[in-house]
């Protein structure tokens, strides 16, 4: 469809791939509940079995609703082709799994995704991959350890919980350079706010739970990129079975229509909130992108379009200041998921960073009293009157 292709994000996040699939004169996509497709033309079935001819086989390949989510977060990044997953970290762990191997090189950030970390520090090095983590952030160490050789450059922009950000653009020329496939977690960011295909990443991946679902009511994840890229990353997920199931694709799908009206309004309310927790006495340091003050915030300007739905700030008193405030919000969940249109809240040690110590999470600039904040689609006045009653009735706390 010509139309999609040259159609803006809000048009092509409710159209893209849709129309591929419909049957029975039906204007929405169908959940295709069937594990097999049968064929009475043996030279059909075989056809489609060896790939000569579209359709489907079997549903831990492929399947129509699933095939409708893939043509859609693919047309939302720009990419050729994509593959989908059960979960985020299916995706992830899938497409570093088709190209790492014994005594290859990957280098990275510290602050990636807690089950990305896991990958990197726990079943990576048991499969002889050498894995560098750099302080984000930091672009001279990480072009140094690059050009030192590494086979995937694996990055992730903003992260979590600090919502820092790394020059996507000088990363992916650096391993360009290099030789590396640049992946990047476009998680944060949606492709409402950026896409790193753009900027040279070679692969994008989204858990897909998070924002483009957007109603934290299905598991999934995506990659996207070339199709020589993505077509040994969906043959490793085909015979490895992570699939993504029908019903979680189909309520999926129906929350992306909805992308661009809802990170319009997250990346608003984001902001708006960041500015305004400075005003209290009780919060010690807020950290979004879009704040002139926050480190990485030219970079920011730059390679995205809005600054996301995630924020952060620590509040007084640590761990007994946020077990004083957070229970008094009204409009939150106190969850571990984010992206949703409620607004999510939670303590960095107790959801992303749980399982390192208070010295690892201090020594990783997370404050035992960082709370993250992922803003939903209210009504800005309700979620500042929110938290202006609940710091109101919190006890004062003096640090030490
Ligand atoms: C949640 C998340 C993941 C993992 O996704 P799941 O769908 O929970 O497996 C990966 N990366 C980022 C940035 C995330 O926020």
């Amino acid at each position: 469809m010509i139309f999609v292709k040259e159609a803006k994000m809000s048009t092509k996040s409710i159209w893209a791939g849709e129309k591929e699939q419909l049957a029975f004169g039906a204007t929405q996509v169908p959940v295709v509940h069937s594990v097999s497709f049968g064929y009475d033309d043996m030279d059909e079935w075989y056809d489609v079995a060896v790939g000569a001819k579209p359709g489907h086989i079997y549903g831990r390949n492929t399947n129509p609703t699933v095939q409708a989510f893939e043509d859609k977060i693919r047309i939302l990044e720009g990419a050729e082709a994509a593959t989908s997953f059960s979960t985020g970290m299916a995706a992830i762990s899938n497409t570093l799994s088709t190209y790492l191997f014994p005594g290859d090189r990957v280098v990275s950030i510290k602050d990636t995704y807690g089950g990305t970390n896991k990958i990197f520090t726990e079943f990576l090095p048991k499969q002889q991959v050498e894995v560098v983590l750099c302080e984000t952030g930091d672009h001279e160490l990480i072009e140094e350890e690059i050009a030192k050789g590494c086979k995937v450059l694996y990055l992730e922009s903003p992260t979590n919980p600090t919502v820092k950000i790394t020059d996507i653009k000088r990363m992916a020329e650096a391993g360009k350079t290099a030789g590396a496939l640049v992946i990047v977690d476009n998680t944060f960011a949606t492709p409402v706010n950026q896409n790193p295909l753009e900027l040279g990443a070679d692969l994008v991946i989204h858990s897909a739970t998070k924002f483009l679902g957007g109603h934290a009511d299905a598991l999934g994840g995506a990659v996207c990129g070339r199709k020589e890229l993505i077509e040994p990353i969906y043959h490793y997920r085909e015979i490895n079975g992570a699939t993504l199931d029908p019903m979680a694709a189909y309520l999926l799908l129906r929350g992306m229509k909805t992308l661009k009206l809802r990170v319009d309004q997250q990346n608003k309310n984001a902001a708006a909130i960041a500015e305004y927790l400075k005003s209290f006495d009780e919060v010690e340091a807020v950290f979004y992108p879009g704040l002139p003050e926050h480190p990485h915030h030219q970079t920011a300007k730059e390679q995205m379009r809005g600054f996301g739905g995630m924020l952060s700030f620590s509040v007084e008193g640590g761990v007994a200041g946020v077990r004083d405030l957070l229970p008094k919000l009204n409009y939150a969940n106190r969850a571990a998921n984010l992206g949703s249109v409620e607004t999510v809240v939670g303590p960095s040690r107790t959801t992303s960073h749980v399982e390192c110590t208070p010295e690892e999470r201090a020594a990783m600039g997370i404050p035992e009293g960082l709370i993250r904040y992922s803003a939903g689609i209210e009504d800005i006045e309700d979620l500042k009157a929110d938290l202006a009653q609940a710091f109101q009735s919190m006890k004062t706390y003096v640090n030490p």
